[in-house]
């Protein structure tokens, strides 16, 4: 009896839990940092640990805004075959042709990303300490996001194709695992990015073009990995879970050919291009200068509620809200 009780109570926190993907977020933003010109440097190294905690907040306002969900990613082939030219690729085109409420429910990112830029400029144009180092961060999420394949798909966690867990699996389990020690985020310099909205598309169309080999390279290795190798028990922050085996993992990284990492660095360039695109479009203010004021207490309590929900919420679920 005790020991049924035992192999209960490890099952029951055997579950997967494949949802955190806040590594990588705070990982990209912290690198973008390092490709901006130094005029720029100078105020991002100093609030570098800002940039890179607060880059997953949009991630928790999921479970206080339920606006929030769409803009993090957009299922493409609900319109059509790939590259979707039925889709228009302006905001105020695709509205009149599928409606606003279409558009959010099959997600918005591209034009989300937009939206944020606009206001990150604005922030610049104000000299606002505090918006530019919240939208920074923020703006960082979403460009991210949309490099993410499965973040344009329906199929966004395997599960039409009995493939759940693979969300995860892509964007937290391979770069936890390989980024420390084998990836190489030494990238260059950001560039000013003259169409950002046909930007953004280009990198949402190539996140398209590969949701299909995520899938696919996942289900060939699973058909052929010997099936009870393919999970192993690992422990993380005090708790055994089920996690995929690092034999498993990097066997399906080799299969992407390094997909994950050239996708991040992408997300890297592309986070640092559209900060300093937003500060050079708003006459590139002095940064030097800028005091912080402190953070006002309503950025303090958001903070706090954002964290609070989070930690309620249920984090380990991997609908289409969880992305
Ligand atoms: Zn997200």
């Amino acid at each position: 009896m005790k020991k049924l009780l035992v192999s209960a109570a490890i099952l029951l926190v055997a579950t997967p839990c494949f949802c955190w993907g806040f590594y990588s977020h705070r990982k990209i933003n912290y690198y973008a940092c390092f490709l901006l010109p130094p005029e720029m440097l100078v105020f991002y190294r100093r609030h570098i640990d800002f940039i890179s905690e607060h880059a997953v907040d949009p991630d928790k306002r999921r479970y206080l805004v339920p606006a929030e969900g769409p803009r993090h990613y957009i299922d493409i082939d609900h319109y059509g075959q790939y590259p979707f030219d039925s889709l228009p690729r302006d905001w105020k085109q695709a509205v009149e042709k599928y409606s606003e409420d279409t558009l959010a429910r099959y997600g918005i990112v591209p034009w989300w990303i937009q939206v944020m830029l606009a206001r990150l400029t604005s922030a610049f144009k104000e000299k606002s300490h505090t918006k530019i180092l919240k939208l920074s961060a923020e703006i960082g999420h979403y460009i991210s996001d949309a490099h993410v394949p499965l973040h344009t798909s329906s199929n966004h966690n395997g599960q039409f194709t009995n493939q759940q867990g693979i969300h995860g699996f892509w964007e937290s389990r391979i770069p936890e695992l390989l980024a420390e020690t084998e990836w190489d985020f030494f990238i260059g310099k950001a560039a000013y990015v003259s169409n950002p909205l046909k930007f953004t598309w280009a990198r949402v169309l190539e996140s398209a073009a590969a949701a299909d080999s995520v899938l696919r390279f996942e289900k060939e290795l699973n058909d052929r990995f010997p099936g009870d190798l393919k999970f192993s028990m690992e422990e993380r922050n005090g708790q055994l879970i089920r996690q995929y085996a690092a034999a498993y993992t990097k066997q399906y990284n080799r299969l992407l050919n390094n997909m994950v990492e050239r996708r991040m660095r992408q997300s890297i360039f592309a986070v640092a291009s559209f900060w300093y695109s937003a500060w050079v479009n708003a006459g590139q203010p002095d940064l030097k200068t800028l005091i912080h004021p402190g953070f006002s207490d309503e950025d303090l309590k958001e903070w706090e509620r954002l964290n609070q929900q989070w930690k309620d919420g249920d984090r380990c679920e991997t609908d289409r809200h969880l992305k």
